[in-house]
């Protein structure tokens, strides 16, 4: 099983890169943005309650993710995969991931993080406002979302690098590019992981 996380800034491109990554290694895309956002169009009661913060570019709680996210990741735990994109977004949702793939034996393999500048990311963000159709793509929730970032996302950085589990994927580039060091990254660390020895 190749278990994958995207992060980075908001804009950063990891939704894009996401989903080629699960459609050209035949894994199960799952954005939590994505996930939080079908709820709010359908006018579900967590669609509802998740609206507010989405639409201040605060993170949603946890305990009202929570719940949701498993449910869908567990649906697809025989998968050959999960690239996860959006979560985790912070240490605590970062060591319940580790803890729930733990349990079923197929930790995370690797974690792309997309770098960005603030620039950059500003450009996008304004090029997107206008068709993106999203409640949280304005200029002032886009300075309310990179705090956060900041604030809750970044230290990830430490979390995972402890782990030794982290590339550093240059997203400034254009999306093919980008898309292909992500696909060569995947594909050296599967040869080097069926290369291994294994361990008796
Ligand atoms: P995204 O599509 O990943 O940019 O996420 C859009 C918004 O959904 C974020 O700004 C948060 O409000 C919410 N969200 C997405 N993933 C999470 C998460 N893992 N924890 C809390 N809130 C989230």
């Amino acid at each position: 099983m190749l278990n994958l996380v995207v992060f980075g800034p908001p804009g950063c491109g990891k939704g894009t890169q996401s989903s080629r990554i699960a459609e050209n290694f035949g894994l199960v895309h799952l954005s939590t943005g994505e996930i939080l956002r079908h709820e709010i169009r359908k006018a579900t009661v967590l669609g509802r309650k998740v609206e507010i913060f989405i639409q201040k570019g605060l993170l949603v709680p946890d305990m009202l993710i929570l719940r949701k996210f498993y449910q869908i990741a567990l649906r697809h735990i025989h998968s050959r995969g999960l690239v996860f994109d959006g979560f985790p977004r912070t240490v605590h949702q970062a060591k319940i991931l580790d803890k729930m793939l733990a349990k079923k034996g197929m930790p995370i393999t690797l974690v792309i993080a997309m770098v960005v500048d603030a620039e950059e990311l500003f450009r996008r963000l304004k090029g997107r406002a206008e068709d993106s159709g999203r409640c949280d793509d304005n200029e002032e929730v886009f300075h309310e979302r990179m705090k956060v970032f900041d604030r809750q996302t970044k230290p990830l950085y430490d979390y995972y690098n402890k782990q030794n589990k982290i590339v550093y994927i240059n997203g400034m580039r254009p999306v093919n590019v980008v898309f292909n060091e992500i696909a060569r990254t995947i594909e050296s660390f599967i040869n080097k992981r069926e290369n291994a020895p294994r361990q008796v």
